[in-house]
């Protein structure tokens, strides 16, 4: 069995996850990449995506998160997240209509519409759907 290592995941509102892991892959801003115990410190910004990781006991776990940083030190993995939820924590229906929202804004092509805030909302929605619907 992998040597096990601590995860942390924070949002502005709340911790999402701490607890001891065997390994993590996240989407960082120059590419997905993963870590073990004892892996080199590093910094990455993180993109829209999701972390796939493995809890203490084996099992394959995933989250939603939408930007922030990953501090990946020898021991430890803190995530800083603007937003992250579980995946079973999150509301598929809402996803949804934040999808059919954005799709709208950016087929409307109203002169006041934030082009870059409806592509984010829109990437957010459809990484929501699908790590929603993965087994
Ligand atoms: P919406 O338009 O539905 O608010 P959004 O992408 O703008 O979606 P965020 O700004 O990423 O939402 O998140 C705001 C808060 O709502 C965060 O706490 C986030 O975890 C939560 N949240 C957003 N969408 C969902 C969802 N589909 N299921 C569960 N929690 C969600």
């Amino acid at each position: 069995m992998a040597d096990k290592f601590f995860l942390e995941v924070v949002t502005p509102q709340k911790a999402i996850v701490s607890e001891e892991i065997q390994s993590i892959s996240a989407p960082g801003s120059e590419g997905e990449f993963c870590a073990l115990k004892g892996h080199t410190t590093f910094l990455a910004a993180l993109k829209i995506g999701g972390i796939r990781y493995k809890d203490a006991s084996g099992k394959e776990r995933m989250l939603f998160v939408s930007g922030g940083f990953a501090e990946v030190l020898p021991d430890k993995v803190t995530i800083l997240a603007e937003s992250a939820e579980r995946r079973k924590d999150i509301n598929i229906d809402r996803a949804r209509e934040a999808q059919s929202r954005a799709e709208k804004r950016l087929s409307d092509k109203a002169a006041d519409t934030d082009i870059v805030r409806a592509q984010a909302a829109l990437q957010r929605a459809m990484f929501r759907t699908k790590i929603a619907g993965t087994r």
